[in-house]
């Protein structure tokens, strides 16, 4: 295991014993939320060729103060168990800070998905899928998946079809994973929707004049520059929707191949598809490529955005960081001693736990779709614009003015499944952020936005513990 893994799950804990000790918690109570409860570790041959490989794989599930358990599924060769056990503990506090009602889990399958052809992928998904369902590590009402860093909505559909299998009429089976394809029960909006979620985020955090004005910005996202890392699902959509929506500038973009930089702006949509065609970032036009791939980190920039792994703003390169504002939409992408050294200088890091949990809000929008058996706006939508189609006629009639046909449109329009999803994102993502930052001015010494997620989210635990009646 390399010092860097084996440093992610001690820098979890690290966080989570800091903002514990402002929490006024017992002891036992924030010594049992803090521990991974269940740790499945497995070895499964698939055939590889004419050879058969032994594939080590993971399922942790953190805490079951609420079932089911929800995380994603990461397939990477740098899998390994406390890198598992740290991003579960991660999906806990997740749920918690957005009130999705879960408690949480991860899994790993120490592979590199490039290495494989489709075929041989299907088959490691399948027979990891049917380990899970031997232990009972898999189950809409115990244990639901969803994509993470080298898995995607085709793996889901894997995992799918494996448990209708073989667990053949159980009526729920829909709601065992999420992430889905849309043809297969998944939900409008959810790939994008990490991504999604840190725009909202982000949005609703710039928009306070007073925080803005304490890091000498002006309120607002237009405008803001921004150097992402990571132009997988969640870099890219990210990047997309706060260049189109927020009209922020994109002024550098790191990727395995490199960095590239431009400062008036990089069209994120265009830069996507140059990298499909030519399998590079590089060379894409108007930008130019910097020294090393890693000096992403030290570009000039409001927002600095790393989206693809943890551990990536370390003590070593913490001090080259000239952004004002870290928004973690990778899960532990800075460490703690990094964000000590970060604080120390006014850089305000936007936690992980919050700033990337709109994947898993629109995977309970999914689950939940999936449990009542039927698309959101079925019932509702027609109602709807008859409604307003009614008071549209009415107000014309009235006033003796028409409007036009495009007009009309815009108004009538009863809601869709995505527009549905979008709003229940948006809303959750501001809520959340509201009440991370009520925690944090009412606190009479200074804490970071992590300690405040971190205590937003071990106040509802707690809570949701003494119901149980396990700690009165
Ligand atoms: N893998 C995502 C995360 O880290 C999504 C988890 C889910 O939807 O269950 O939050």
């Amino acid at each position: 295991m390399s010092n860097k893994q084996a440093r992610f799950y001690e820098s979890v804990l690290a966080n989570f014993d800091r903002a514990a000790a402002y929490s006024g918690l017992p002891s036992g109570l924030l010594k049992q939320i803090r521990a991974c409860n269940a740790v499945y570790q497995m070895r499964f041959p698939v055939k590889i060729g004419n050879k058969y490989e032994v594939i080590e794989a993971y399922r942790v599930q953190h805490s079951h103060h609420r079932l089911p358990t929800k995380g994603g599924i990461r397939f990477s060769h740098h899998v390994n168990q406390e890198e598992v056990m740290a991003l579960a503990s991660l999906m806990t506090y997740k749920c918690a800070i957005v009130d999705v009602p879960f408690g949480g889990a991860k899994g790993g399958v120490k592979v590199s998905p490039r290495s494989y052809s489709e075929n041989e992928l299907e088959r490691i998904t399948r027979r990891y899928t049917t380990e899970l369902i031997r232990k009972n590590f898999i189950g809409p009402g115990t244990d639901v998946p969803a994509p993470d860093y080298g898995t995607g909505p085709r793996e889901m559909a894997w995992i799918l079809d494996t448990y209708q299998v073989l667990k053949n009429g159980e009526i729920d089976a829909l709601g065992c994973v999420t992430g889905k394809p849309v043809s297969h029960g998944g939900i409008a909006g959810r790939t994008e929707a990490t991504g999604r979620g840190v725009f909202y985020g982000l949005r609703e955090i710039v928009s306070y004049a007073d925080d803005m004005a304490e890091l000498g910005l002006k309120p607002g996202m237009k405008g803001k520059t921004i150097v992402i890392q990571g132009l997988g699902n969640v870099g890219t959509y990210t990047g997309s929707i706060c260049q189109k929506e927020g009209g922020a500038i994109i002024v550098g973009v790191s990727e395995i191949e490199g960095t590239i930089y431009n400062k008036t702006g990089i069209d994120i949509d265009k830069l996507v598809k140059f990298r499909k065609k030519t399998g590079s970032i590089l060379g894409f036009p108007g930008t130019t490529t910097l020294k090393e791939r890693n000096d992403w980190v030290g570009i000039e920039c409001d927002i600095l955005i790393p989206a693809a792994l943890e551990s990536q703003i370390r003590e070593d390169n913490a001090d080259l960081v000239k952004a004002k504002i870290i928004g973690e939409a990778a899960n532990g992408p800075v460490t703690d001693v990094a964000e000590d050294m970060l604080s120390k200088r006014g850089i305000v890091v936007v936690p992980d736990m919050y700033l990337n949990a709109g994947g898993v809000t629109v995977s309970y929008f999914e689950w939940l779709k999936n449990l009542s058996h039927m698309r959101f706006g079925r019932l509702q939508k027609r109602f709807d614009q008859n409604t307003y189609s009614n008071i549209v006629d009415i107000v014309e009639k009235t006033t003796g003015k028409k409007i036009t046909n495009k007009e009309k449109a815009m108004i009538v329009r009863g809601a869709d499944e995505v527009d549905l999803v979008r709003s229940g994102l948006e809303e959750t993502m501001i809520n959340a952020y509201k009440q991370i930052r009520e925690i944090k001015k009412r606190k009479k010494k200074p804490i970071t936005l992590r300690e405040a997620a971190f205590l937003n989210a071990l106040q509802k635990i707690a809570s949701d513990y003494m119901q149980l009646g396990v700690f009165p």
